[in-house]
């Protein structure tokens, strides 16, 4: 899409971790140098800055509808007849649902939600809060056995986001629409947590982005049916703040680009074609999650001593070993489990504006 340039200079451009532990001297960590083995093309974006660069690439050809949601779906072999909540019903030659690990179109299409959730044992939460350590590029982050807590710079802001991580081996009953609830489950978890925590939990309930969720995955036998995808974590979450999810999101949703041109007006085989060239990528993925939150959570004593170590090691290795250490766990394993299908011969350059069919 002509869009690396563009993604690398809205980089978050953090650059130095301080892990912190328990009567521990803290330890920095070189993130430049902690990531350079991992491919010579990693960026870390805000999920935001992304998904501007790819709505002004796009909005010019695409019909981009805010504030509404699909109500029902029927694939009747020749093609789809959609409803909205708030506009009127349309008929489409393909459905693909790309809304996320909690997506509507799945749970139209394959089903409820219960029936597919692999929880990992985790939850996190977020929000945006005022810099008050002056971090702007640095991260700091706090490790105990069972849960974490950090705090970074956004430099696109100018603030700081509070981050909370914690395992449960029971899942949480919770309501999920009811932000106010979920802010006292973060307050009573790290109530007595200590270092910079009170700082950060002082702006909690004044946080209006505040984000809750357990870590968990979506797992499918299939993402596609007759005239209705997915893709991304509505198909195969490998876990929020786990990891691995935005590119599996990209490459998938590259895969799914290609193998449509390819199949032409065969929607239905093109579908197919993308579930099959994505599923050893999609199967491998699931390794990420459990392997990541050992190290974002650490489970045990060892584990809090062990990570610090890590990452203060790796830096330091020759840049072979580096990328053979970073290609050796989950989310390398994974991602490197596909090599790319080179679709350049049905690229077209200008596409034609959307004209959806009836409706
Ligand atoms: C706190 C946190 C930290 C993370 N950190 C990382 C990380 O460091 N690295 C990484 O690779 N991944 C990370 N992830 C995961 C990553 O954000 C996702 O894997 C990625 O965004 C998936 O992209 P997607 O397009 O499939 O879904 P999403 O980005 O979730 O997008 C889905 C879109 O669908 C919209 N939507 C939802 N329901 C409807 C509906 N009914 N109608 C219309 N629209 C709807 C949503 O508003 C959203 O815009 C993190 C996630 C979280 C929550």
């Amino acid at each position: 899409m002509g869009l690396g340039e563009a993604v690398h200079e809205a980089r978050t451009r953090t650059s130095q971790l301080i892990l912190y532990r328990d009567g521990k001297r803290p330890i920095s960590v070189d993130l430049d140098k902690l990531t350079a083995g991992i491919s010579s093309q990693h960026v870390e974006i805000l999920r935001g800055e992304l998904t501007q660069l790819l709505y002004d690439a796009t909005r010019e050809g695409v019909e981009y509808v805010f504030g509404d949601s699909i109500a029902t779906l029927d694939d009747d072999g020749d093609g789809v007849n959609v409803t909205f909540e708030h506009g009127e019903p349309r008929r489409f030659d393909l459905v693909i649902g790309a809304d996320g690990m909690h997506s509507m179109v799945r749970r139209l299409a394959f089903g409820p939600e219960e029936s597919m959730r692999r929880p990992l044992g985790g939850y996190l939460a977020v929000y945006s809060m005022p810099d008050e350590l002056l971090l702007r590029n640095r991260m700091l982050l706090h490790l105990k056995v069972g849960r974490s807590a950090s705090t970074y710079g956004v430099r696109q802001t100018g603030q700081a986001r509070a981050c909370f991580l914690f395992r449960r081996a029971e899942e949480l009953q919770y309501d999920y629409r009811d932000t106010e609830q979920q802010k006292r489950i973060i307050a009573d978890e790290f109530a007595d947590y200590g270092w910079e925590v009170p700082r950060l939990l002082k702006h909690l309930d004044a946080a209006d982005d505040f984000y809750f969720d357990s870590i968990t995955q979506i797992t499918l036998d299939s993402w596609q049916r007759g005239r209705i995808g997915l893709v991304g974590d509505a198909g195969y979450c490998p876990g929020p703040a786990v990891g691995g999810g935005t590119s599996l999101a990209a490459i998938t949703a590259y895969v799914l680009a290609g193998e449509l041109a390819a199949a032409r007006s065969d929607l239905p085989s093109g579908l197919r074609n993308y579930e099959q060239k994505i599923r050893q990528l999609v199967d491998r993925s699931r390794a990420i999650g459990p392997t990541v939150m050992k190290t974002i959570i650490p489970g045990n004593a060892f584990a809090v001593r062990a990570v610090p170590i890590g990452f203060a090691i790796l830096p330091h290795l020759p840049a072979w070993l580096q990328r053979r250490v970073w290609s050796s766990n989950g989310v390398g394993k994974a991602l490197g489990s596909l090599s790319l299908p080179d679709y350049a011969d049905l690229v077209v350059t200008s596409p034609a504006p959307f004209r959806p069919r009836g409706g």
